[in-house]
């Protein structure tokens, strides 16, 4: 059989609104490091990835100014550019690199099915989810006004750049204690900002920030406002909201930083992949291979731990060499 053959899509297109249907080989979702990294490895393998970037071409880097981890660019890039450079890698050995949305997925047959803005199906023999993650952010308008000029929510990536300086973290989990106990070692001061009083982190990691000197719990504190002239010079905080004793303070600081979690964009797989609580797709350790055959997921939507542009674009590559194992199985 040709799998590359055109499906006969009239009677489809009067019942459901599909105006076309598409065999691929090799599909990729998502245009963060770790898609682009996949389509760079699938199109030199020969799979003639089909790639759909989503929303945010380039992904989250490219909401991000200077990168300064990512190893071969000894004197930094900016997130775009350096996305910019991920795209054209990948389109020169072939991929084709699609502007579009998946919005639907049946992994239910061997074939699996994807639609794309709802009115484009495609049918891939290998899938690489590559979707990402977003953090979750408070909702206050001041960390969009400030976003790149003292909000972050990724201390691993902005931390550096607070040396010897006063941030502050908000959250009460393992990651705000985790990100807390990171920023310790590089500020001079470390407020970390806690709804209740208690931290749900687990007893170790309270240990940990308990015992760093340099972090300061403001138990009972809600941030509600952000102020500053070029950038973040303090946060408003309420303390012990609603009740009696409930005051408004001031907080001199250089860099806030959200660790109060992230959200996998994996809703629309949820039904065929296994996640775990918080929505990060399950992959067999050691492989991007979810628990559906020929589905693999690479990058943040399956990392809770790392997130990192490298750690991304590893987990693309091993995705895209997992796809091409799939495949040479399948074709047999
Ligand atoms: C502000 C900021 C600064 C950062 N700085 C650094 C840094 O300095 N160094 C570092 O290593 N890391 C940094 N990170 C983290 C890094 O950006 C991520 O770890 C990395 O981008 C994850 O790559 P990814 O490919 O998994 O996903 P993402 O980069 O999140 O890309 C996800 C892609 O999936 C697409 N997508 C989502 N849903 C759909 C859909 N339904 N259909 C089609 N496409 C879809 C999106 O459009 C996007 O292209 C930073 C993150 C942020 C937010």
């Amino acid at each position: 059989m040709d799998i590359f053959a055109p499906l006969d899509l009239s009677k489809e297109k009067q019942d459901s609104g599909i105006e076309s249907t598409e065999k691929v080989r090799c599909l990729i979702i998502g245009s963060g490091p770790a898609g682009y990294t996949a389509a760079i490895y699938a199109a030199r393998a020969n799979l003639k990835p089909v790639l759909y970037t989503g929303l945010e071409m380039g992904g989250q880097l490219t909401t991000t100014t200077d990168v300064e981890n990512y190893p071969g660019y000894p004197e930094g890039i900016t997130g775009p550019e350096m996305m910019e450079h991920f795209r054209k890698q990948a389109e020169r050995f072939g991929t084709d690199v699609r502007f579009g949305v998946v919005t639907g997925a049946d992994f239910s047959g061997t074939e699996h099915v994807i639609s794309v803005e709802d009115n484009k199906r495609i049918v891939a023999d290998a899938v690489i989810i590559a979707t990402g993650a977003t953090a979750k952010y408070l909702g206050l308008e001041a960390e969009k006004k400030y976003a790149g000029m003292g909000v972050s929510a990724c201390a691993t990536c902005d931390g550096f750049f607070y040396k010897q300086k006063d941030v502050a973290v908000v959250g009460g989990g393992d990651t705000a204690a985790e990100e807390a106990t990171y920023l310790a070692g590089l500020c001079n001061k470390v407020y970390l900002i806690v709804r209740r009083d208690v931290l749900r982190a687990s007893k170790p990691m309270q240990a940990k920030v308990m015992n760093t000197p340099n972090i300061e719990i403001l138990w009972e504190h809600q941030a509600v406002d952000l102020y500053g002239e070029n950038g973040v010079e303090g946060a408003v905080l309420v303390r012990k909201k609603g009740t009696p004793e409930e005051a408004t303070v001031k907080l001199k600081i250089d860099g806030f930083f959200l660790a109060i979690g992230h959200n996998p964009n994996s809703g629309i797989f949820k039904e065929y992949l296994e996640t775990d609580p918080a929505g990060y797709i399950k992959t067999i350790p050691g492989t991007s291979k979810t628990n559906i055959p020929g589905v693999f997921a690479a990058g943040d939507v399956q990392d809770p731990h790392y997130r990192q542009a490298v750690t991304a674009a590893g987990s693309g590559c091993m995705a895209a060499i997992d796809a091409e194992r799939y495949l040479s199985e399948l074709h047999k």
